[in-house]
């Protein structure tokens, strides 16, 4: 399969694609240049215009004169669904094309990357459009009870809405920042992390075509403390939507408190996995791999701790260890693979340092734990598939989050050491729960303290559930309905319809009224 170039966003620049950025409906160049590197072959894959504060600037005073102009917050509801529809419709005959860029600058696997890079985007626009129609953006509400007063509650948009963008899910997380912010009538600067532009740019072309006004949706391309953090305090930006690690959330929303924007966060996790000891073994040891190696296990929510019953420990990671040995790691775009390559020497040498780390704390390797070498493998950035046992719970490889395909395996006693070990983390992202016992698997997912639990499954991520954190792992909530109550603001109206200056409170400042005397 190969890219063809994008009609929409990009320009071809000797047989390279080159997107530039997107601001009130037009494209901007800039004259630095970044080139985005394929992480299997080193490849630049396209160029994109880098952004200064000054194009921050400009996009976001464009989105706030687009809102301010009321062409889009007063678009009704179904005619904002009717945009999504139109993306929707052209998203559809450009899936094969999409999915090879977004696996060309992930590293993902082509078909993790048609269900997670293209996939899930094109579901999940579908979902907003439907919701955009069905969601209550105004009702009348009883006031206080009485009968003569009528009232009316509202759900506003709040303005200029800035959507941080990481590397790992491009392109459906610029869905999640964006699409229900412009449902609810607000107005968008995305800035996405310069190692993935391409969804985010080419969403701004499908956009545009759709008929969302100029201004409406714009796009940056920049670094993170540069770009994203003078994003993050412009005055004239009202709600920050960030997801990455939970060190930059926690800079995120120190500086959002200078001027109270509303902050949503979605930040780091150490999913626990735990496996209870009446599991369908089969199930749970494919589980646990699907937990922990999505996307070589560059996922926020992945299952990195998986917790075994000491009654069926080795047994278990014999298996697993089993399973790992029929995976392939490879090239990205053949379909047989199953992991692909790591972000980019960064993250390559952060997962190593952690790898070392493991074992300098004691952990045994049973699996993995080097770079495959040997012919497809000259260049690019791999790592394998790796598995520690004998982890405790305050060992660094199980405190922190890896962002790799690292596995730590804990034993357990009882239930109620596996929610404790569960529970003891910054985090609370996602965990799951393996039993053949319904009843009981809930009894042990009621007490995890995470936004989502699955149970006999895992990265179920439900498009009409909300998700998110507990604890450090954010604040706020993607997905489903709640996901619109975060980019809208309650305005409640009240009427009084009595005519009667009795019934009201003013006695309590004006004393008796003179006629009453
Ligand atoms: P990061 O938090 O540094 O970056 C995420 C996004 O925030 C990027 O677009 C980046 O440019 C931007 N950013 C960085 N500093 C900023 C600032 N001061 N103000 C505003 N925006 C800023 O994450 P990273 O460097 O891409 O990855 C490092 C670690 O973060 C990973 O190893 C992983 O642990 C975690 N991570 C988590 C998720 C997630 O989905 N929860 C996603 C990506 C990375």
């Amino acid at each position: 399969m190969t890219a063809t170039l994008s009609e929409q966003a990009a320009v071809d620049r000797n047989g390279v694609p080159h997107y530039r950025m997107f601001i009130g409906g037009e494209w901007v160049e800039s004259a630095e240049t970044i080139p985005v590197i394929d992480p299997a072959t080193e490849e630049v894959v396209c160029t994109v215009a880098r952004a200064d504060t000054s194009h921050v600037d400009a996009a976001v005073a464009a989105a706030k004169r687009t809102h301010e102009s009321g062409v889009w917050r007063n678009t009704p509801p179904n005619e904002r669904a009717a945009v999504i529809d139109r993306v929707v419709a052209a998203l559809g005959p450009r899936m094969e094309e999409l999915t090879v860029l977004s696996s060309r600058e992930t590293g993902m696997p082509v078909r993790l990357a048609g269900a997670i890079g293209v996939g899930f985007p094109l579901v999940h626009l579908q979902h907003y459009a439907e919701l955009t129609r069905t969601y209550e953006w105004e009702r009348p509400a009883p006031v206080n009870g009485q009968v003569l007063h009528a009232g009316l509650l509202r759900k506003e948009p709040l303005g200029v809405c800035a959507g941080i963008v990481p590397w790992n899910f491009p392109a459906v997380i610029a869905v999640w920042k964006s699409i229900p912010a412009l449902a609810a009538g607000n107005t968008v600067v995305l800035k996405t992390d310069e190692k993935t532009p391409i969804f985010a740019l080419e969403l701004a072309g499908l956009l545009r075509e759709a008929g969302l006004p100029d201004g409406a949706y714009n796009v940056v391309v920049g670094d993170g403390p540069t770009v994203g953090g003078h994003l993050v305090a412009h005055p004239d930006v009202r709600l920050v939507s960030f997801t990455g690690s939970t060190a930059t959330g926690r800079q995120v929303m120190a500086s959002a408190a200078a001027t109270v924007k509303r902050v949503l966060l979605e930040l780091g996790g150490k999913g626990p996995n735990i496996v209870l000891d009446d599991a369908d073994l089969d199930a749970a040891v494919d589980g646990s791999i699907y937990a922990f190696l999505l996307h070589a296990g560059q996922a926020c929510e992945s299952g990195t701790r998986l917790l075994l019953p000491a009654s069926l420990h080795d047994e278990f990671v014999a298996r697993l260890i089993a399973r790992l040995r029929t995976l392939k790691i490879g090239s990205p775009l053949d379909p047989a693979t199953d992991i692909g390559a790591v972000m980019n020497k960064t993250q390559h040498d952060r997962i190593l340092g952690y790898i070392e780390k493991g074992k300098a704390e004691g952990a045994t390797l049973a699996y993995g734990g080097s770079v495959p070498a040997g012919p497809g493998f000259e260049k690019g950035f791999w790592v394998e598939p790796t598995v520690f046992t004998g982890v405790s719970n305050d060992m660094c490889i199980a405190r922190e989050e890896i962002f790799g395909p690292v596995l730590s395996v804990l034993k357990y006693d009882s239930i109620e050491e596996a929610i404790k070990i569960a529970n003891d983390t910054e985090y609370g992202l996602a965990a799951a729960v393996w039993s053949s016992d319904n009843q009981r698997a809930l009894e042990v997912a009621q007490q995890i303290e995470a936004g989502s639990v699955w149970i006999n499954d895992y990265h179920n991520i439900d498009h009409f559930l909300p998700f998110g954190g507990y604890k450090q792992s954010g604040t706020g909530r993607e997905l489903g309905p709640d996901a619109l109550d975060e980019f809208t603001q309650a305005k409640s109206i009240t009427f009084d319809l009595s005519g009667d200056v009795s019934r009201r409170a003013y006695g309590l400042v004006l004393g008796t009224p003179p006629a009453a005397k």
